[in-house]
């Protein structure tokens, strides 16, 4: 099955729940601790997953800025149009992560297609690479 632009768990909710609606995303029903290092939700659990519209995206709640030296402790929730400004912003990244108050890593997990890929359009080649060999254990864990 060939899924282009779907990160892991966007492919367990196709291959286990079936099709995406248009303008819908994948969301996270769980509090599960599989947390990327952005602390992204990357629990592939497809009785886990729903979808519904981006604006009630949980995963925006679990984005946590993460600054070390802890000047800014707030979280931050970013809209499709402030991705897409972050993904094709050519000033560093630090000078973008703190324009939007959120954390450098989750800006470059954007410009390098790890997360929001589907708004940049642009997708993580490891992430892809893996797409080929999926795991179909509900349970597992697609780890970036
Ligand atoms: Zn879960």
């Amino acid at each position: 099955m060939e899924l282009p632009g779907y990160n892991p768990y966007q492919y367990a909710q196709v291959l286990f729940n079936g099709p995406i609606p248009n303008g819908h995303v994948v969301r996270h029903k769980c509090d599960c601790n599989y947390k990327d290092n952005t602390g992204w939700n990357v629990c592939v659990n497809p009785a886990h997953l729903e979808t519904g519209t981006c604006a009630d995206n949980s995963n925006d709640s679990v984005i946590r800025n993460r600054s070390p030296h802890g000047t800014k402790n707030g979280r931050n929730k970013l809209s499709e149009e402030q991705v897409k400004t972050i993904y094709s912003d050519t000033r560093s990244q630090a000078k973008v992560a703190s324009e939007y108050g959120v954390n450098q890593t989750l800006v470059s997990a954007i410009k390098i297609g790890k997360l929001w890929s589907r708004v940049t359009g642009h997708i993580d080649n490891s992430i892809r690479a893996r797409k080929g060999k999926p795991r179909f254990d509900p349970d597992s864990l697609f780890e970036y």
